[in-house]
């Protein structure tokens, strides 16, 4: 008799300033749901989602910050025995990217040498019906912007709306695919 591999677990944090939609990403992943106005995460914030990759199966093991970056610096025993991370920020908030590279660089330094990393700039939907008129946009970085710092520090990179769900499902497919298959 043959029984089906177990899906593969994989820890995934999520890293970013405060606000910027990581535990939206994560309800809109998990749960297909999105809440326009949030209550902060406070307290256990740890969600499984499995995601089915060609013909694997990952189930994530995703860990939320529970809201800890607005009191202190989080802990390295969150991210340490992490495979995967979500470094994100706000396409309208630079102050959020700056944030984003000093995660980047921190996990760099302090994670797993192998861990897959991909850079989200989130609320794609504040910005989609920009056009080339005199109304200034809401975005303030660029996709090049996002896209040169993904391409220095060797990341995956993605814009997406937790909203709209636009790319999020991608954004872990495109993890999944890049996690070594250790089964
Ligand atoms: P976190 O602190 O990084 O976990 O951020 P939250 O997920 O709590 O989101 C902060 C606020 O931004 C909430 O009011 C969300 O409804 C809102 N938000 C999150 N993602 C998006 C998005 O993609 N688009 C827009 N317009 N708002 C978002």
């Amino acid at each position: 008799m043959s029984f089906p591999n177990p899906a593969a677990s994989v820890k995934l944090v999520l890293l970013g300033e405060a606000a910027v939609g990581k535990s939206s990403l994560v309800l809109r992943f998990v749960l297909n749901d999105f809440q326009e106005n949030k209550e902060p995460t406070i307290g256990a914030a740890f969600l499984t989602q499995k995601c089915t990759i060609g013909e694997r199966t990952i189930k994530y093991e995703i860990w939320d910050t529970a809201g800890q970056e607005r009191f202190a610096s989080l802990a390295p025993m969150y991210y340490r025995n992490a495979q995967a991370a979500l470094v994100v920020y706000d396409i309208t908030k630079p102050a959020s990217f700056i944030k984003a590279r000093h995660w980047v660089k921190e996990l760099h330094e302090q994670a797993s040498k192998d861990i897959t990393i991909a850079l989200v700039g989130n609320k794609y939907d504040l910005v989609e019906n920009d056009n080339d008129d005199n109304e200034e946009s809401l975005r303030k970085v660029s996709i090049e912007e996002g896209q040169g710092l993904a391409d220095e520090e060797g990341l995956l990179f993605f814009e997406t709306s937790a909203k709209t769900a636009h790319n999020v499902n991608d954004v872990f497919i495109g993890i999944g695919s890049k996690i070594p298959d250790t089964s």
